[in-house]
């Protein structure tokens, strides 16, 4: 049965993260994501449901449109394969929970705010606002304590980015941490309650900080300007702190106490 639901929630994944992928091209420009359906980025043909299946089609294709040979952007089938693997990941860990479902919606607004930040440098208010608000219905489902761990969460997680935010304006003179990057950690607080989304905050900084080193130190940095989106890191960060958060936190408190 592992194995069936193993397949299962790998497929369901793939399909969820081909419906990302719309998300990710169309939320920026304020289109809509029902109508019309999948076309190719160049041409603007319709995409063949034949064509359009989930990690298998780009493969198929070459990651090339049919109609017209326009090369397909590698994030159409990369957003796909990593949402499929976040699922498996997530049932593996999570078994068939009542956290589940949550861990699911959740991994896939994490791919979609990650995706859409890298590629368009904003944060949705649109995603995380709602989000906050899904969180909190879920965790009251839950009872009081959850609840208030939530509201806990988005305490630390918006006020801590918030405060680096002041700091790091004042230190570099310059903006350094969006609005959409405080809203986005609040919504992990909320998701998660105060100990993950410190251990999110914690591991971005820390994965940020060489990132962005690396970047800065490569000729791609010239080409984005200096300007980093910090959100691909938050989102990163929060799914390997839901699985260690605890150790994370235990170990900087550890570190603190000396
Ligand atoms: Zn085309």
């Amino acid at each position: 049965m592992t194995l069936f639901y193993s397949a299962l929630f790998f497929v369901l994944g793939a399909v969820v993260g081909s419906f990302l992928n719309v998300c990710i091209s169309r939320i920026p420009r304020g289109e809509s994501i029902v109508s019309p359906g999948s076309q190719c980025p160049k041409c603007g043909c319709r995409i063949k449901p034949y064509d359009n299946i989930p990690i298998l089609s780009y493969v198929r294709l070459k990651g090339r449109c049919r109609n017209c040979g326009e090369a397909i952007d590698l994030r159409y089938w990369t957003v796909e394969v990593l949402t499929a693997l976040l699922f498996l990941i997530f049932y593996w860990r999570l078994g068939l929970s009542y956290t589940l479902p949550v861990g699911l919606l959740f991994a896939a607004i994490m791919i979609a705010v990650g995706f859409i930040d890298l590629g368009s440098k904003i944060i949705p208010n649109v995603i995380t606002i709602p989000g906050i608000a899904v969180a909190l219905v879920f965790s009251g489902l839950r009872g009081s304590s959850s609840l208030g761990n939530s509201i806990l969460g988005i305490a630390v997680g918006g006020g801590g980015l918030l405060a680096v935010a002041g700091l790091g304006s004042i230190v570099f003179d310059k903006e350094s941490v969006g609005g959409g990057d405080i809203k986005l950690a609040a919504m992990i607080g909320a998701f998660w309650g105060w100990k993950i989304v410190l251990a999110t905050l914690l591991l971005s900084f820390l994965s940020g900080g060489i990132g962005g080193i690396v970047l800065l130190s490569t000729k791609k940095a010239v080409k984005v300007q200096g300007v980093i989106p910090f959100g691909p890191f938050i989102a990163a960060s929060a799914i390997l702190a839901l699985f260690y958060g605890q150790d994370i936190v235990n170990l900087y408190l550890s570190c603190l106490s000396g």
